[in-house]
């Protein structure tokens, strides 16, 4: 252990001891002002894995000591993204459950002329720890003040005879002491100000230095881990344990995990939502759980991104390629495969009867049985990809043109395009094919994906929107002064999102219905349920369902009337990932 293992009192070893049976006990200690991000989900995992490596249990504490900043969406969406990544706490808790225990405590102090009143200005105190030109230090008058005075002091700033910034209890530390964990922390100050959970029950709360270690003590946590900037408080986390005599927690360091072409501090992400540049905390651009869970992003990916970044002291800015990365190794592994066309461009199979109606059994995955298959309808009226059309055919194209052959996947036989028909402004809306069953079947170079129409076997399912989403920040570390001089929020990328919408497409049998889509996909996407399910959409990219979406209602869905859904529902697809490392877009 880095610095050594801390004094033990035997008695109150041996009584934690009975407490926890031995157990390693760890939590993860958030405080609810804000959302979780990327990086606190390396805390999740190194604070619930090592617990779990051990055959612990880690709790999950909201360190709520700080009512101004707190809001109860904040508690709900923590414990909502623990749950997520996978991590289930022993048991969810507040310092605020502990604030009476606390205050005795603090009394206790005073008792043991361990802690004083001190009616500095911050001004004052700052000037006392030797200001910002690192003076010499001194002690101010208050410290020598008696214990009884400071007992009937914090008695005033309890009952509310003192105003915010009036009176604050100092922990009687060392003020000589090379560290500034021990310049006499603040333990208690006055604030106006109810809290989330006890209301106007207190008028003065506990600081974090104060309250982390004893709450730690209270749950007798046996490894107290956080990252490397507390590594200073770790002398003052025990002088604190210690000056009580209460059980003290082991605490060990790990770097902070930063990703790159992204900010995480909250007030960054703050000014980006206000700014209007991203549609809120959950914009799928940005680095927060709940975003990364719009997005699409699988929290296994997450999981495997921090444990591949592994645990070190050194804090790390990691590639976001890396993150990527992981998501598609995963997504390569789990998501269906189906096909859906961008932009669909209509085909008639012209030498087939009208009735025509073959099922195909396409599975989810190739040579992957265990994630099953499932039947796709091949009918005379079908929907390609228009970007696998030309008007303009060169030889080294080797998709359809006018007189061209391509494969369709899953079908066993190619098409051949004999006529096109062309809209007004000469884009091609219809393409006449043959279906090559013939004898002299011509080899296809290249296969593509295709959606079919027939209602008796399900419709092609209109997706509404596709979102594309690039990087927010153009550089790697957009806080570099020397890589972004104008300013972080001049990286912004404020094209960074691609929505497309509509082609106007006729939907096969209704043909009176014109709407607009910019996709059609395998009817098996109508099963797809906000943030439930991903697919990879053939040699297109990996895809989620956005909560912009508006579902159908069930009864539609259960009864299997298509048309009856899909002109209900509106489909929003995000790109999560593309299908390989090097097509950006
Ligand atoms: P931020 O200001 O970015 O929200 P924080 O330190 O205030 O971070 P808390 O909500 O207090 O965040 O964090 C809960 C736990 O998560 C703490 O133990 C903290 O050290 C840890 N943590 C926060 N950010 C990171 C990070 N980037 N990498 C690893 N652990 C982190
Ligand atoms: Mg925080
Ligand atoms: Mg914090």
């Amino acid at each position: 252990r880095p610095g050594g293992n801390p004094q033990i009192d035997p008695a109150l070893m041996e009584a934690h001891l009975k407490a926890t049976g031995g157990q390693v006990v760890t939590r993860f200690p958030p405080e609810p002002n804000g959302f979780l991000h990327i990086g606190h989900a390396k805390a999740i995992n190194v604070n619930f894995g090592y617990a779990k490596a051990h055959g612990g249990v880690c709790y999950l504490r909201y360190d709520d000591t700080n009512p101004e900043a707190e809001e109860e969406r904040y508690f709900t969406s923590i414990l909502e993204a623990v749950k997520w990544l996978g991590f289930t706490p022993y048991t969810v808790t507040y310092s605020s459950d502990n604030f009476q225990r606390l205050y005795e405590l603090a009394v206790e102090l005073i008792r043991r002329d361990k802690a004083y009143v001190c009616h500095c200005t911050g001004e004052e105190i700052k000037a006392h720890r030797g200001g910002d030109a690192k003076g010499p230090r001194s002690d101010c008058v208050h410290r020598a003040r008696p214990v009884a005075e400071s007992l009937a002091e914090f008695q005033k700033m309890k009952d509310g005879r003192y105003g915010e910034g009036e009176a604050v209890l100092r922990m009687k530390m060392n003020m000589q002491d090379g560290n500034p964990q021990f310049w006499d922390l603040v333990a208690y100050r006055v604030l106006n100000t109810p809290h989330h959970r006890t209301g106007s029950t207190w008028c003065i709360y506990p600081t974090y230095d104060y309250t982390h270690c004893l709450c730690d003590s209270f749950e007798n946590i046996t490894h107290s881990l956080c990252t490397t900037e507390f590594r200073q408080s770790r002398e003052s986390y025990y002088w604190l344990c210690d000056a009580l005599g209460v059980y003290k927690p082991v605490q060990w360091e790990y770097g902070r995990l930063n990703v790159t072409n992204t900010v995480l501090s909250k007030r960054k992400l703050l000014q980006l939502v206000n700014a209007g540049l991203v549609s809120g905390w959950d914009d799928p651009r940005l680095y927060t759980l709940p975003a990364l869970r719009r997005r699409g992003i699988p929290p296994q990916a997450i999981n495997n991104f921090v444990r591949e970044v592994g645990i070190t002291t050194s804090n790390t800015t990691i590639e976001v390629e890396r993150l990527d990365n992981q998501t598609r190794a995963y997504l390569d592994e789990h998501a269906p495969r189906l096909m859906a066309v961008v932009k669909p461009l209509r085909i008639t199979l012209t030498n087939l009867p009208e009735d025509f109606s073959e099922s195909l059994t396409v599975p989810f995955k190739p040579r992957t049985p265990a994630m099953g298959e499932h039947t796709v309808p091949f009918t005379r009226e079908l929907y390609i990809d228009a970007s696998d059309f030309r008007l303009e055919d060169s030889p080294d194209y080797f998709r359809l043109a006018r007189g061209k052959s391509v494969g369709l996947l899953h079908v066993p036989h190619p098409i051949t395009c004999e006529d096109v028909e062309l809209d007004a402004a000469g884009e091609p809306v219809h393409l006449l094919c043959r279906y090559e069953n013939g004898p002299d079947v011509p080899k296809p170079k290249a296969y593509v994906q295709w959606v079919a129409h027939n209602p008796a076997h399900g419709s092609p399912v209109p997706i509404q929107e596709l979102r594309v989403y690039d990087r927010l920040f153009r550089h790697n570390n957009p806080l570099d002064k020397s890589e972004v001089p104008e300013g972080w929020l001049s990286d912004v990328d404020v094209d960074s999102l691609h929505r497309l919408t509509g082609a106007l497409v006729e939907v096969g049998v209704w043909d009176a219905v014109r709407r607009w889509t910019a996709a059609m996909a395998d009817p098996v996407v109508e099963r797809a349920h906000v943030e439930n399910l991903r697919f990879q959409f053939v040699r297109i990219g990996y895809f989620a369902v956005d909560k912009d979406s508006v579902l159908p209602p069930s009864e539609t869905v259960a009864s299997g009337d298509s048309a009856a859904c899909t002109a209900a529902g509106q489909l929003v697809f995000n790109r999560i990932v593309t299908l390989r490392e090097s097509n950006k877009k």
